[in-house]
């Protein structure tokens, strides 16, 4: 049974559906969930999660965050914006510990900006050793954010970085509310989260940003909200967009304080007109379902949204799943096993459905030059 969360940042109990966001099984793990506005402060967020064991399970076996060792054109963007807003605020004898810091993407830029004393926690295994491979970077212990004074000394940190963290964790509150308690006062704090304030239905994936791994959306209203209710103050806030993706980050920096913020309500955020407007292009998109047998490429979030979907035709016309994820392969997706992309052989004669909104044409190219007069159906090139 899924619990009813408090809201993460007023903690009332009291919050209006928005919209429910039903997600295939994968690997018998049910990680749907509703959006829920709060009554109180308007802050939007993932309700009737998953238990936190299912989330670890995900991100342990399923996730590919751990089998990720390329850096996209939008993390280099990303992280080259994070790192200027970080050098014009924060000066270069800083103790910067990045948490959540993956295999070192913004400690290595940080190090290329001229910062000295940094260090970096990740809860994926490999990622010391990646760090070390791709970018000589050696200062990456395994960790949690429940377990960061294991890993580091916080007496010492001038600066915490937490880059596309908060967006994720199920117990947000009482996670960032215990380490303000082990903090000293005057500690800085350095935020990115994708920005709900950005948004933009118009384009880019429906329902994109409702993923199974993000579970909070925030405004540059209601993290200023957030951090307050921590004994945060603003230092400065500046929202980045990353227009082909009709999205952003929202990029904070603050500090903790002894003074007390109150909370201001977060009207009239963007949320209801992007689930209106996604609405209108996915199913736009639905159109690209052939009518005859298919096969799926995508087990990932996409396909997860797109499978509770099908009409029951489309369901009994669906024969195999495939994935690129080594993490999925034999795993059940839905009703299907996930076959790895050698598979496609084995359906020379079906059209492929790809599942995808940013790699749809890296897919297809890929799956051409390997099979070269397989049948694909692209969801979005017309959309
Ligand atoms: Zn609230």
């Amino acid at each position: 049974m899924k619990q009813s969360r408090s809201c993460p940042v007023c903690e009332s109990m009291v919050a209006t559906l928005l919209h429910y966001n039903e997600l295939a099984p994968i690997d018998m793990l049910d990680m749907s969930y509703s959006l829920s506005e709060c009554n109180n402060c308007n802050f939007i967020f993932a309700d009737k999660l998953p238990s936190n064991s299912q989330y670890l399970f995900y991100y342990e076996k399923l996730s590919k965050y751990d089998t990720q060792v390329t850096v996209s054109d939008v993390d280099r963007y990303r992280t080259e914006k994070a790192v200027s807003f970080l050098t014009e605020r924060v000066s270069k004898d800083a103790t910067i510990l990045d948490v959540g810091c993956g295999f070192g993407v913004m400690l290595s830029a940080l190090r290329d900006a001229g910062y000295t004393n940094l260090s970096g926690i990740d809860p994926a295994p490999h990622s010391g050793l990646q760090a070390s491979e791709q970018f000589k970077f050696n200062e990456i212990s395994q960790g949690t954010i429940e377990g960061i004074n294991k890993a580091a000394n916080l007496s010492e940190i001038s600066l915490i970085c937490l880059m596309c963290v908060l967006e994720h964790l199920p117990d947000i509150k009482s996670n960032l509310s215990n380490l303000a308690k082990q903090l000293q006062y005057g500690t800085k704090l350095m935020v990115e989260v994708p920005a709900l304030d950005l948004y933009d239905g118009t384009g880019g994936e429906p329902f994109g940003e409702l993923s199974i791994e993000h579970i909070q959306y925030f405004t540059a209203t209601s993290m200023t909200n957030f951090l307050n209710s921590l004994g945060f103050k603003i230092i400065d806030a500046e929202l980045f967009a990353i227009p082909h993706l009709k999205s952003g980050s929202l990029f904070v920096l603050a500090e903790l304080s002894t003074e007390i913020q109150k909370i201001a309500p977060d009207r009239h955020t963007k949320m209801r007109d992007y689930l209106r407007n996604s609405e209108l292009r996915w199913q736009a998109a639905l159109k690209n379902i052939p009518d005859e047998l298919f096969v799926l490429y995508g087990a990932g979030s996409h396909s997860a949204r797109l499978v509770p979907k099908l009409t029951e035709k489309q369901k009994n016309n669906l024969v195999a799943v495939i994935d690129g994820n080594v993490n999925l392969h034999g795993k059940k997706f839905g009703g299907w096993e996930v076959e790895p992309p050698e598979a496609i052989k084995k359906y020379s004669e079906l059209s492929i459905l790809i599942s995808s909104y940013r790699s749809e044409k890296l897919i297809a190219d890929s799956i051409k030059t390997k099979f070269q007069n397989q049948k694909l159906k692209l969801m979005y090139s017309d959309v």
